[in-house]
């Protein structure tokens, strides 16, 4: 951090100090219905200046979710997982307060470098990577890449023979996981040996191990299991006769609130009973959805209506392949709510929010009950920072980058 309180260092990182930064009471209470709604109401209005669907991304809360990591995993520096969600405002921040980036592209890299991150505080962190992108690594001195397999450690041995590795392996099943990334990427257990033997074999250093356990999973134990292989694929480097590992990566999956918390004494308690005896090992992980979900708000506006006896059906200007593609990608589950908020005694009706795109499918919520709600008005979807706005596309000419996000400080 650059000194001062980390609200100050925020306030002046790159991608936040040259914005405006609109402040908020947290507790206003005329806002009831969620004090960051106060504000989108005058963003709205009619003096306002939004005309379309626009985020409010609150600075004061990725501060608080800093320090909640750093008092949870005191020892486990975040490397915040740039896919999640790029908004140059969220990685300037992040960088102030101290986090490193996992970037899986050289986009993503680009992103980080440019706010003035070094290169030391990055992991590209893809284990199957195009060549010209780990050449582009090479070129800016991102020196640190997961694998999972041999094909890899030829292809980085060839394009960018200074790096070190991180072997990615796979934790233990993990099939109750929204998102299980275990089907996709990581070493199993019978192929860590070989994986080590050929990084060595092409004069590579492996640095680590690294996992993701997924997101979503009912029970926070898998961590401990996780950790428990990755142990032994240290055990299994020593025993070949290689350098010692200095890298940890615990990788992401965690998500803001009480499970976080369950979730790190889990940690805590394997890292000491598994790694307790390597103090020289320094443990990283790689979260996106904790720092990002809970820090974004939506607000969608109504274009379009149709009453039919008395259901209802209305059209937003996000939808689907936009922002609400998180309900896809991440399981987020819509609960919109009128900007206008509640009004006691009003009447609801079932009713159904489409997207703007003409694929039929691009549906956000159905039989869903809500007020009366007129063209012009606007609905509001909470904790919607996570795999939204980056994984939304241009599909049917709406695109998802110019959806705007006003930065604001919520205290
Ligand atoms: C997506 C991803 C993350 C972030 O995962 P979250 O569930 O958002 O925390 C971390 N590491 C890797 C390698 C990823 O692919």
């Amino acid at each position: 951090m650059v000194g001062g309180s980390p609200m100050q260092a925020v306030l002046m990182a790159p991608g936040v100090k040259d914005r405006k930064v609109l402040a908020f009471k947290r507790d206003a209470p005329k806002d009831k219905d969620g004090a960051v709604a106060g504000l989108m109401r005058s963003i709205s209005a009619p003096a306002g200046t939004a005309r379309s669907a626009f985020f409010v991304f609150d600075l004061a809360r990725v501060v608080d979710l800093y320090s909640g990591w750093r008092r949870a995993l005191a020892g486990v520096r975040p490397f915040y997982a740039v896919k999640c969600n790029p908004e140059p405002a969220l990685l300037g921040a992040l960088a102030a307060l101290g986090a490193g980036f996992d970037c899986a592209s050289r986009r993503e890299i680009e992103a980080v470098l440019a706010l003035g991150v070094k290169p030391g505080s990055v992991v590209y962190a893809n284990p199957c990577k195009p060549e010209a992108h780990i050449e582009y690594a090479a070129s800016v001195g991102v020196n640190l890449t997961t694998y999972d397999t041999e094909e890899e450690v030829a292809k980085v041995k060839r394009c960018h023979p200074g790096c070190d590795l991180i072997l990615r392996i796979k934790g233990p099943d993990n099939a109750d996981a929204k998102v299980d990334l275990g089907t996709k990427y990581g070493a199993q257990e019978d192929e860590v040996v070989p994986l080590l033997r050929a990084a060595r074999r092409a004069g590579l250093k492996v640095a680590g191990v690294s996992f993701h356990v997924g997101f979503g999973a009912s029970c926070t134990d898998v961590y401990r299991g996780a950790i428990e292989a990755a142990r032994a694929a240290f055990d299994a480097a020593a025993a070949l006769g290689m350098p010692p590992m200095r890298v940890l990566d615990i990788g992401g999956g965690f998500m803001a609130g009480a499970t976080f918390d369950e979730a790190a004494a889990v940690i805590n308690d394997a890292l000491a009973q598994h790694f307790g005896e390597l103090p020289c090992v320094e443990v990283i992980g790689e979260p996106g959805r904790y720092f990002a979900e809970t820090a974004f708000t939506l607000a969608a506006r109504v274009i379009g209506k149709r009453t039919r006896g008395e259901a209802r059906e209305y059209w937003i200007d996000d939808g689907l392949y936009g922002s609400l593609s998180c309900m896809i990608v991440a399981g987020y589950v819509p609960r919109p709510r009128p900007l206008a908020g509640p009004c006691p005694g009003e009447r609801t009706y079932a009713s159904t929010v489409f997207g703007p795109t003409c694929d039929s499918r691009d549906k956000v919520v159905s039989e869903y009950q809500l007020p009366e709600m007129s063209v012009g008005d606007w609905l509001v979807f909470d904790g919607i920072g996570a795999y939204a706005a980056s994984s939304g596309s241009n599909f049917n000419g709406f695109s998802t980058s110019d959806i705007k996000t006003y930065l604001a400080y919520s205290s």
